[in-house]
């Protein structure tokens, strides 16, 4: 018998001996590579092979498989998706205390720490009122693969409805959240409901922690996994449905290799599983509105939309007063006096985004990076946001030797000062990374202002979490920066940004101000009106053959020389050329240089990544990334 074993650098086929006859797909084994021993996942067993001067499997590492064949057969699927090798993207699926343990033939966790939630021999949940869309209790109770996209706000009632279903069947559910600050209040209320039998999943656990949950997910010992991005891959042995809130969230976009989207992971699994997957958003991604307007997911409305807030827009033209415009001082003075609470919102942080000499106009830039160094007020000193390059700010022009130096541009150190001398006695709690750095000081912060606080202020962070109701008044700063980002998706993020901001509070007011008050999009978002928006946005699009109507590859050539990068990716362009493809590039990357080294992209155009990666070889030394979010 022959085994093929996934590793990082791809598949090889492996002989079984006698001794191994019962290994099935799924089993750790060890197989020698090269000149070293390797740790893989069997994927695959047969009877012959074609490969000639094949090597033997070492050792099996566990006696049974550690991952059921729907997620290798779902790792398969990403690989081909993501273009990466399906040994890497088994790793994502195996926690990394859990692959040291199989490495080192320990066992995963001591039985009598397995954690048992079974909800064998308790009543089974009986669904009390019927809320649930008949469509989505179908596809549960048949297991029938169909994806929902579920639109509007309110959309939790349909949530617990549909995991009550899945937990009557007798089966489990995923739950995937954006943000860990909003996995506490769900929880809350699912353990209200259900019980004790849901896991969660997030990045504060501790990997021992982690491993033993994901050893009783593994069992079936939960009925319900809550998490963010590797949740995905809860390994439940009977899943019937997988959720993702806010779907559209950028947050779900791996931040490294292979770059997949959780969101797009959850459907290919439900697919693959034969269960329904439920997206959901008030603002949904422009791809899956796309995907529901074609047929391919079924649209759902929670038929609760936006609770008309009034958004108040101010040309910052007018004003001359600096970070907060006059109407803005007036709303904010009024809600402290009302004893009610105000969150501002500044996308950017530090004190000012660079220095300037007044004589000549010298601007200092990261010696590493080709970005302006930030200024930062407290300890005077330069920083760079992409390597973290430090500096103190200088006291003397480089240039021409001058001594006066402006600081244009505000961030949320800046405007932290300028709050503090307009509204004395106001409690301002300050939320940015600079000062925060791990999600208990976030928490902390955050109940210190539901607590305490008058004023919190503060990057994305600020209008990503649902808000005390005592706050009636959001201020956003400035959106300018966000829409002038060479990005084709920067109303979409200004539009969902703004619309969830909404979502975030009760009751009051938001205050936009801006420099392009005449932009098309602030009309929409007054209005409430998600689909014209996607509607207009998607005939612009659609004429430059750009996502949601196609798909975006992103092909990125680094190195310390710049000939050598600009030479690798002109290599690229003469094959994707030969081909046929479309493509834009290839040139260097909005931000040339990063931490030395310098940045060549090409963005393809294809209809499908699998064709794609099927038909074309491309060098190693290239990185690829499936529908980028962000193409800096
Ligand atoms: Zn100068
Ligand atoms: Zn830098």
């Amino acid at each position: 018998m022959y085994a093929e074993v996934a590793l990082a650098q791809g598949n090889f086929v492996y002989f079984l001996g006698d001794e191994f006859g019962w290994i099935s797909p799924g089993c750790p084994v060890l197989v020698p590579f090269r000149n070293s021993t390797r740790m893989g996942i069997v994927v695959k067993v047969m009877a012959t092979t074609t490969v000639e001067k094949v090597k033997s499997v070492k050792a099996a590492l566990s006696e049974e498989p550690i991952l059921g064949r729907g997620l290798i057969s779902l790792s398969s699927i990403m690989a081909e998706y993501y273009g990466a090798s399906q040994g890497k993207c088994i790793k994502l699926m195996l926690p990394p205390w859990v692959r040291e343990r199989i490495k080192n033939g320990k066992p995963l966790v001591y039985e009598s720490r397995v954690p048992d939630h079974r909800q064998a021999g308790k009543e089974p949940f009986e669904p009390k009122e019927q809320k649930l869309h008949p469509e989505v209790q179908n596809a549960i109770s048949s297991h029938r693969f169909k994806t929902f996209l579920l639109f509007g706000e309110g959309r939790m009632d349909t949530y617990l409805a549909s995991i009550e279903c899945t937990l009557g069947e007798g089966r489990e559910a995923i739950f995937l959240q954006s943000e860990i600050a909003l996995t506490f209040g769900v929880v809350e209320k699912m353990r209200s409901k259900f019980g004790d039998c849901i896991a969660v999943l997030h990045s504060k656990l501790r990997q021992k922690e982690r491993a033993i949950l994901w050893e009783g997910i593994r069992r079936g010992n939960f009925g319900v996994c809550v998490g963010s991005m590797s949740a995905v891959f809860a390994p439940f042995p009977n899943l019937g449905l997988i959720i993702v809130d806010r779907e559209d969230s950028d947050a779900y976009k791996a931040e490294q290799h292979p770059w997949h989207n959780v969101r797009d992971v959850a459907v290919m699994r439900a697919k693959i599983d034969k269960i329904p997957c439920i997206l959901g958003s008030s603002t949904p991604s422009f791809e899956s509105f796309y995907n529901a307007k074609r047929d391919k997911y079924e649209l759902l409305h929670t038929g609760k939309t936006g609770r008309t807030l009034p958004v108040t827009i101010v040309d910052m033209h007018k004003e001359k007063t600096g970070a907060l415009s006059r109407y803005l001082m007036k709303r904010t003075r009024e809600t402290l006096d009302r004893g009610e609470k105000v969150v501002l919102f500044l996308p950017r942080k530090g004190y000012s985004q660079f220095c300037m000499c007044l004589d000549c106009g010298w601007i200092p830039y990261c010696p590493r990076c080709s970005v302006t160094l930030n200024y930062y007020k407290k300890g005077h000193k330069l920083k760079c946001h992409y390597c973290g390059y430090e500096r103190p700010a200088p006291t003397m022009c480089e240039n021409c030797g001058g001594i006066r130096f402006a600081y244009p541009g505000g961030g949320t150190e800046r405007l932290e000062m300028t709050i503090k001398s307009a509204f004395r006695g106001a409690r301002i709690i300050r939320m940015d990374k600079d000062i925060l750095r791990t999600p208990a000081e976030c928490e902390r912060a955050y109940r210190d202002f539901k607590e305490n606080g008058d004023i919190l202020l503060g990057t994305q962070f600020v209008i990503r979490v649902p808000q005390p109701e005592s706050v009636t008044l959001v201020g956003m700063i400035s959106c300018d920066p966000i829409l002038s980002f060479p990005d084709f998706r920067t109303s979409e993020r200004v539009f969902s940004q703004i619309m969830k901001t909404k979502e975030m509070i009760k009751k009051g007011e938001i205050v936009l101000q801006t420099y392009n008050p005449q932009n098309p999009t602030f009309n929409y978002i007054k209005n409430d009106d998600y689909v014209s928006f996607y509607s207009e946005e998607f005939k612009k699009r659609r004429r430059f053959k750009l996502p949601p109507s196609s798909h975006l590859i992103r092909i990125l050539s680094t190195s310390t020389e710049k000939e050598k990068a600009r030479e690798f990716i002109n290599g690229v362009a003469e094959e994707l050329r030969k081909c046929g493809y479309q493509f834009l590039g290839a040139s260097p990357c909005p931000i040339e240089r990063i931490k030395g080294r310098w940045r060549y992209h090409i963005l393809v155009k294809v209809s499908d990544p699998r064709k794609f990666f099927h038909n074309t070889s491309l060098p190693r030394a290239v990185s690829v990334e499936v529908d980028p979010r962000d193409m800096m």
